[in-house]
């Protein structure tokens, strides 16, 4: 086991960890990067590798598995150490106090002078249906997220639920899938408008205030939803293969919640430098908890130089450290 000390150490291998990493390279800081999972790139080659992101700047439309491609071959700009399967469980300080050792799951110890908390929520599962026949279709007729949307060619989806994420798969499988219908138990939508709009004005069926009352098939496939109608009490059933369900995620951050920093619903509360209420330890993208705070990834590739810049300020104190710009070097040449 190597006690070779990190200038930065980050937790987590998704879009806000990536670039951090990317920037951190540029500082010239030393850095590790800690992944649980066995692939990089956290929340969008799991839970929509072919959704089109549009909201990144300077990406006007790329599939999640394309943007993170990219992330991943522009975090490794400055060979970063890569660590694949290890959750971090626990922190503490070297005897002198210079360096944070963080154990892994298998016991393994990593020495770094800076920790970056880039876990997302933590591990992340999907809230799942409530009905009790709902398990036997699941990984054949019933997903909890959109992998691949070839699955859905020509069949006749259902997808349950009114968040920008039910809204988005809705739209996305319009030109793909026989018939979408979208049933949400609200009247009302409250996501992104431009979303809204496009799915109230396309040929996707939008059922509220509707819910999934029961489904019926065999052998793992659906073949007929009923659907309740909240309002009147009635059910009417409707032909599908295939239901999507969009309800929310739990999310659960693991030991890392038990550290010793202040932390407000479940995010890691942090200060204009990006730092946690413990020095040296700082938190970007989702985990990281500020007022007016956007969960999307634009947000966390702002916080990521930010935290890399009080990291950098945090080991060296005294010297004069305003990074601006990037384009200022041939170090990509
Ligand atoms: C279905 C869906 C669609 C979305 N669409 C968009 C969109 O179009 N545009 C947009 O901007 N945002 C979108 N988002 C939100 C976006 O995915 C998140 O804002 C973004 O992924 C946050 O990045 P992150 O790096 O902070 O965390 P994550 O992407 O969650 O990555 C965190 C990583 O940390 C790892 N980890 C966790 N705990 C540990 C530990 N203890 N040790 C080691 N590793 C750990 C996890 O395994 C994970 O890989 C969407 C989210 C979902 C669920």
């Amino acid at each position: 086991m190597s006690n070779e000390v990190y200038d930065v150490t980050i937790i987590g291998g998704g879009p806000a960890g990536l670039f951090a990493a990317f920037y951190s390279g540029m500082r010239e800081m030393k850095t590790k990067i800690i992944e649980f999972l066995p692939f990089l790139g956290g929340k969008v080659p799991y839970f929509y590798p072919e959704k089109t992101i549009r909201d990144v700047g300077g990406m006007p439309s790329i599939s999640g598995e394309r943007f993170t491609d990219q992330l991943i071959e522009q975090a490794m700009t400055f060979n970063p150490s890569v660590i694949l399967g290890e959750q971090c469980t626990s922190v503490e300080k070297t005897v002198d106090g210079t360096c944070f050792i963080l154990t892994s799951n298998n016991g393994a110890k990593h020495y770094t002078r800076t920790i970056m908390i880039a876990t997302g929520f933590g591990t992340i599962k999907p809230v799942k249906l409530d009905l009790s026949e709902a398990s036997q279709f699941e990984e054949k007729s019933l997903d909890y997220a959109i992998k691949r949307l070839e699955n859905y060619r020509g069949k006749h989806v259902i997808i349950s639920g009114g968040g920008d994420t039910a809204v988005d798969w809705a739209n996305e499988l319009e030109s793909i899938a026989e018939q979408v219908t979208l049933v949400y138990r609200k009247t009302a939508f409250s996501g992104i408008e431009s979303n809204i709009t496009k799915m109230q004005n396309s040929s996707i069926n939008v059922k509220t205030p509707y819910t999934v009352d029961r489904l019926i098939g065999e052998g793992g496939r659906i073949s007929t939803v009923r659907l309740k109608n909240l309002r009147s009490g009635k059910t009417e059933e409707t032909m599908a293969d295939a239901l999507v369900v969009n309800h929310g995620f739990e999310i659960d951050l693991g030991p890392i919640a038990e550290w010793g920093m202040s932390m407000e619903n479940g995010t890691i509360s942090v200060d204009k430098k990006m730092e946690s209420s413990i020095p040296g330890i700082f938190a970007v993208g989702d985990i990281a908890g500020y007022d007016h705070k956007l969960q999307l990834i634009a947000g966390g590739f702002n916080e990521g130089p930010v935290a890399v810049n009080s990291a950098k300020k945090h080991i060296y104190p005294n010297q004069h450290l305003e990074h601006l710009f990037s384009t200022d070097t041939d170090l990509f040449s």
